[in-house]
């Protein structure tokens, strides 16, 4: 029997557990926390920090729930506010109606907020938990696992303006990969590849197994080259202990093709990232591995649901970094603690980071791992004073153009890609910011603000 309009709107005001908990603000700050050192990708550069937009939603009993985006180097504090008319007064228990009140999929073909809601989930689901005292991973079904194994995440890096911690020839590679397994004890090791041409990125992914022997090992080019380059390079490296080969080609169809001719299994989180490529991807197989990201899928939930997709027709699964900061990264080890085919280490760009806006700083390694936040919630409180100087350091140097490479200004990447960098390029950047600093802030002087990384 259908339910009339007046029913559906008495569930909606009666059948909550949160006790009349409502939201009532919603506060969007963006933040620039400096990495190591610029990390060099197919489509640009992190150029030497990351942006992201830190999500805080107040209730009417005090609580504060946490969330984080990204934004390809840029703040997203305006789509937030745009949604406060929708969100104030509403339940933050109410999850499933959120997700359609936000990101109904046909009325988000004309303003795509995917990944707004994720952010808006993972605040939501952060306050529930503080409002019942459990952590989110309990409400999601309980954790399998109290520590969540993490890959090395290794890049060809720009040097910072110093020359220290360029990553560039094969032997800087080798010693990269080193020093972080030796720094905390990664046993997978990832290589971000598609900046040089193919054969050198083989040459460097073949010494990387060379050394680090029994490890596993995975290569990422995102997308950038053909299917037959594809192919013939994922046909060399066979021989490997590969965890997958990720996004050799852009494309369910080049993927597929590969596929038939390589022995090595495909993953992917540019391809399959909604429940509608999902569907297409287990009647026409093309991908072996889907890389579950919190952000891209929409939130938790939505990665959590689609875990349970991929057990169903054991496909397999693997936590995937957008780049995060400590909320974000709760996020993620609290859907590593809970699905239960999960047979791979975790991404994560977070040992690039320099600090955290989360209380304690920097959430710590042991052995290639990260425990589960245990407190209720997402586990993590911000730190006010960490909140508020990287927000000051992202008004001091704005944002940057994550699709651009600081040393090919107006560089255009075509996919599949032929305009490679030079591996014997070894000029050092200077960094600017990409546009004028916002009006009445003081340009940048000197060094990023922590001294751990330089972005002019
Ligand atoms: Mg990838």
């Amino acid at each position: 029997m259908l339910l009339s309009t007046r029913e559906i709107r008495s569930i909606d005001e009666s059948s909550s557990a949160s006790d009349g908990m409502k939201i009532v603000d919603i506060r969007a700050t963006p933040v620039t926390v400096p990495i190591d050192a610029p990390l060099r990708h197919a489509n640009g550069c992190h150029w030497g920090r990351f942006v992201r937009t830190v999500i805080e939603i107040e209730t009417n009993n005090g609580l504060v729930g946490l969330g984080e985006m990204g934004g390809g180097g840029e703040a997203g504090v305006a789509a937030f506010n745009g949604l406060k008319p929708y969100l104030l007064g509403r339940d933050p228990a109410h999850l499933e109606e959120l997700r359609f009140l936000i990101a109904n999929p046909t009325a988000s073909l004309y303003n795509p907020r995917t990944q707004v809601l994720a952010a808006i989930e993972f605040a939501c689901l952060d306050l529930v938990g503080q409002h019942w005292n459990v952590s989110v991973s309990e409400i999601l079904g309980g954790r399998l696992r109290d520590r969540v194994p993490f890959a090395s995440y290794l890049f060809y890096q720009y040097p910072n303006a110093d020359g220290s911690r360029e990553v560039r020839t094969v032997e800087q590679l080798v010693a990269e990969a080193r020093r972080l397994k030796e720094e905390h004890g990664f046993t997978t090791h990832k290589l971000k590849a598609g900046v040089f041409p193919p054969e050198y990125e083989l040459e460097c992914y073949r010494a990387l197994s060379e050394v680090l022997l029994d490890d596993r090992l995975r290569l990422d080019p995102n997308g950038a080259w053909s299917t037959e380059q594809s192919i013939r390079i994922g046909q060399q490296i066979e021989d490997l202990n590969n965890d997958y080969l990720e996004d050799p080609v852009f494309g369910m169809a080049g993927m597929r093709r590969t596929r038939q001719k390589v022995r090595v299994p495909l993953a992917t989180n540019t391809v399959v990232v909604g429940f509608e490529q999902l569907a297409t991807n287990v009647l026409h197989p093309a991908v072996d591995v889907i890389l579950l990201d919190t952000t891209f899928w929409g939130g938790l939930r939505a990665c959590v649901k689609a875990a349970g997709v991929c057990e169903t027709f054991q496909l397999g699964v693997a936590v995937h970094s957008s780049g995060e900061l400590g909320i974000q990264l709760a996020t993620m080890l609290h859907l590593g603690a809970v699905i239960p085919n999960l047979t791979f280490a975790a991404d994560a760009h977070y040992h690039h980071l320099s600090d955290d806006v989360i209380q304690g700083g920097l959430m710590r390694y042991h052995g290639g791992a990260i425990d589960v936040p245990r407190g209720p919630g997402l586990g993590v409180k911000i730190d006010r004073e960490r909140l508020a100087k990287y927000h000051d350091l992202f008004l001091r140097l704005g944002p940057y153009p994550y699709d651009q490479d600081p040393l090919r200004p107006g560089w255009t990447p075509l996919i599949p890609n032929q305009r490679w960098a030079d591996p014997l390029d070894d000029r050092v950047p200077e960094l600017r910011w990409p546009s004028a600093p916002p009006a009445g802030r003081p340009a940048p002087v000197g060094g990023a603000a922590t001294g751990a990384a330089t972005d002019e």
